[in-house]
């Protein structure tokens, strides 16, 4: 999706309160002698900002507006080094919270409803983020916060909540929680927000049909406001985003170029108003693709698909780009087998070829089974992998996904 003129005169302005400011990105700029872009072919030319650069910068140096402007920060923390700082001014909160709002109106949420907000609050864009949009909103606002489930379930009957929002895990919880108290019919719970977590289909039917509540998917990171830059709407068909706040490109990881809408990639983003620390390229490492055409919806904001994964998920087999995701979506699928599986990529004679391992019970007919999944799985990733069925609880079990997978091409 091409940058407009309009985006475009954004950039622009953004640029040169970096480069005024002197702060981390703007040294980069005006280093680099870059204080104008005329085209969107000049717009690509923009270097790319990183997490690392962010870390960089540790405390205050992304910030680009004065001191005496800003009313807040927030922080991410990685689980190595440096956390990063971003600090926000009064009219980036009111944006975070205008973009929040409508993200709760494109989930059909009103000022009748009772939003109840689970994830946490503090450094992290969590929990405020959504109390925010909410309040602006001017729904009821119940914020728990996370944890204490039986204070949650509690609040939930007396002030009839009909919004929850959580993490997919935590909503997860609940659901099984509901379910094994019998609370189902003492609950007036209708939708969910869920914040930007990965998370499977098998996972999201579960709560959906658990709880009897409609599920959208909102997106966000901390670096970029937080949660609530977009989100699904009725019609399910990806999350609109709001391209009046931000401009998104879909890189090839690999190469940094922009591909066609539709093709999958990597989401870059350009904050276009941001005053406390304005990013510029910004690469996500989110996997996911431009939706092209139109919404149902008859929504004008575009869409970018579910994400799939992290750059570093992505692997390339016979040319292909392949998450582990997709491979287990497809897998999902088949209820005659188990939830373990296992992927195992080599290189012979020339060749690559991939291999899945899945685990299933003696009275299936094993041929007939593990040929019906790899053509399922070559209809969404584009080509026959060998699916191979082993008797239940033979493959080894592991929480982390990424054992799952073994590259055997780089060992
Ligand atoms: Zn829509």
């Amino acid at each position: 999706m091409q940058i407009t003129e309009h985006q475009l005169s954004l950039v622009n302005s953004r640029i040169e309160a970096l480069v005024n400011s002197g702060s981390f990105y703007g040294k980069k700029l005006a280093d680099l002698r870059i204080s104008h872009v005329s085209s969107p072919e000049d717009f690509e030319k923009l270097p790319f900002s990183e997490k690392s650069d962010l870390r960089d910068a540790y405390p205050l140096g992304l910030m680009t507006a004065p001191e005496s402007e800003i009313v807040r920060i927030h922080s991410s923390s990685g689980t190595t080094g440096k956390p990063v700082i971003i600090p926000y001014t009064a009219k980036d909160v009111d944006d975070w919270g205008e973009m929040f709002k409508r993200c709760y109106e494109t989930a059909g949420i009103t000022n009748r409803d009772r939003i109840q907000i689970t994830p946490g609050y503090g450094l992290w864009t969590a929990g405020i983020g959504f109390q925010n949009g909410a309040e602006k909103l001017g729904a009821m606002v119940v914020p728990m916060g996370p944890g204490n489930t039986e204070k949650q379930l509690q609040m939930m009957q007396d002030l009839e909540t009909t919004v929850i929002c959580a993490t997919s895990s935590y909503a997860l919880l609940l659901t099984e929680e509901v379910e094994k108290r019998g609370l189902r019919d003492k609950i007036r719970l209708k939708k969910g927000v869920i914040g930007s977590e990965r998370w499977t289909k098998k996972m999201r039917d579960r709560i959906s049909s658990g709880l009897g509540i409609e599920l959208y998917d909102t997106y966000g990171l901390t670096e970029i406001y937080g949660p609530g830059i977009g989100i699904n709407c009725q019609y399910n068909t990806g999350m609109h985003y709001w391209d009046d706040y931000l401009y998104l490109e879909i890189i090839d990881p690999k190469t940094g170029k922009s591909v066609p809408d539709g093709e999958w990639g990597e989401i870059v983003i350009t904050t276009l108003v941001k005053e406390g620390a304005p990013l510029i390229r910004y690469r996500t490492h989110d996997m996911s693709r431009i939706i092209p055409g139109e919404c149902p919806c008859g929504s004008c904001f575009p869409r970018i698909d579910t994400i799939q994964g992290r750059t570093d998920d992505m692997m390339k087999i016979k040319g292909v780009n392949v998450f582990p995701n997709q491979i287990e979506e497809v897998l999902q699928g088949f209820p005659e087998i188990g939830s373990e599986y296992q992927i195992r990529i080599s290189h012979v004679e020339g060749r690559d070829s991939m291999r899945i391992y899945v685990e299933t019970t003696g009275d299936v007919d094993f041929s007939d089974l593990t040929r019906r999944i790899a053509e399922k799985v070559k209809s969404r990733i584009g080509f026959t992998p060998i699916v191979k069925a082993v008797e239940m609880g033979v493959l080894p079990r592991s929480e982390k996904k990424a054992h799952r997978v073994i590259d055997e091409r780089f060992e």
